[in-house]
């Protein structure tokens, strides 16, 4: 199934983003979600198919497209290669470049309460000093650059500007690359700063202006969060299904099984009700409506379909679901994030509590 805005040219887009995740990602992706990580040239060959590109301008090397191609890719990557870990390390930038296409110029230029963060910037002539620490940063491990929300005044959301750092400079390191759940094959780190001296030149938007510009790109990176879960659904009701036509007991196919036929429809039930509200929340959001509480609401709705149908899954493996061999295993995993990433289901709560006519 597809979103029901779809066109030809989604269709072309997820054609080619299959071939790229057969080809390059479903043979590795156990290997690689065992050793943690993904070789940085699979970043170089994703980028040579423009797929990497995609949602962003073409004025400065994007591919164009709006947020229903970036979930076009992101989902069909899921599904084909198989590897979230992957998947989710491969689109990292989703978060940093976002605020640099809009701000950023061509010259050099935590936690759910955003607003509170404690990273310290003080300025120094041309310099910022930074100080502080920043956890959970998706392929922080080795990212050449990344993009530090900081604090540059006083405190609240008008105090917070955005750097961008540099690999090597002085002050600046990796503290730990951390061991998780599930997403393994995409790095997470996190990053210390101890005086480490940024130019201004590297300053993204205005001085203190980085909250607005944070709070904008939560609504593509919920729904960018939603439409993979419903990849990741439809991934595990695949596997389900297909293992359900396999697995004999008591003299038949456990698709025989009343049971489990209607466990397999109520999942596909759930995925297609997932999929229609983040289907709107996209068309309404590219249009360039501003709706928080729908993404919020598309998340919320992904995240627990998700959460429950790969545990559904996991069930209809029986005790092959709890092996590492197969794929449901790692989605029951992997699912595990997306009630928290990207603020959690009771934030987004908070969110659709305070929206007006909810
Ligand atoms: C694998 C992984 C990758 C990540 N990648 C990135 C990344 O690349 N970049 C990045 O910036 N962040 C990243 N994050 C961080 C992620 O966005 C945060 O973990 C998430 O927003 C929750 O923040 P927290 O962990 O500080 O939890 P906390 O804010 O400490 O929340 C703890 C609990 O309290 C609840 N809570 C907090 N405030 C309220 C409230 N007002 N009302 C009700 N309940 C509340 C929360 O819902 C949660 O249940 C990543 C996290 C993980 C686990």
């Amino acid at each position: 199934m597809t979103y029901l805005f779809e066109t030809e040219e989604h269709a072309a887009l997820r054609a080619q983003a299959r071939r790229f995740a057969q080809e390059h990602i479903a043979p590795h992706a156990a290997q690689w979600d065992e050793a943690e990580e993904f070789p940085v040239e699979l970043y170089r060959q994703i980028a040579a198919t423009g797929l990497a590109g995609v949602g962003y301008p073409e004025e400065v090397g994007g591919s164009g497209g709006t947020l229903g191609h970036v979930l076009a890719v992101s989902e069909e990557l899921v599904l084909a290669g198989t590897s979230v870990g992957a998947v989710v390390g491969l689109g990292s930038h989703g978060i940093a470049a976002p605020p640099i296409v809009r701000f950023g110029t061509a010259e050099p230029g935590g936690g759910s309460d955003v607003a509170g963060l404690t990273t310290r910037a003080v300025r120094d002539g041309d310099h910022y000093v930074v100080t502080g620490a920043k956890t959970f940063i998706t392929s922080g491990c080795r990212a050449d650059w990344v993009l530090a929300a900081v604090r540059t005044g006083g405190s609240g959301h008008g105090g917070i500007s955005f750097l961008v750092i540099e690999k090597g400079t002085p002050g600046f390191h990796v503290s730990k690359k951390l061991k998780k759940t599930g997403w393994w094959a995409s790095d997470t780190a996190e990053l210390a700063f101890d005086g480490c001296r940024v130019p201004v030149a590297n300053r993204i938007g205005g001085e203190h202006g980085a909250f607005p510009v944070i709070m904008a790109n939560f609504a593509g990176e919920r729904l960018m969060l939603a439409g993979q879960c419903v990849a990741i659904a439809e991934l595990a009701h695949r596997e389900a299904r297909r293992y359900a036509k396999e697995r004999a007991a008591f003299g038949k196919p456990i698709a025989g099984f009343q049971v489990i036929r209607h466990k397999l429809a109520d999942m596909a039930t759930q995925i297609a009700a997932a999929r229609a509200l983040t289907g709107e929340a996209v068309v309404r959001s590219d249009r360039g409506e501003m709706v928080p509480a729908l993404c919020a609401m598309a998340k919320n709705a992904a995240t627990d379909m998700c959460s429950a149908v790969v545990d559904a899954a996991v069930q209809i493996h029986g005790g092959m679901g709890y092996m590492r061999e197969v794929v449901v295993e790692r989605l029951y995993r992997d699912a595990r994030l997306y009630p928290i990433g990207g603020g959690t289901r009771e934030i987004m709560n908070e969110i659709i509590s305070k929206a007006e006519g909810y």
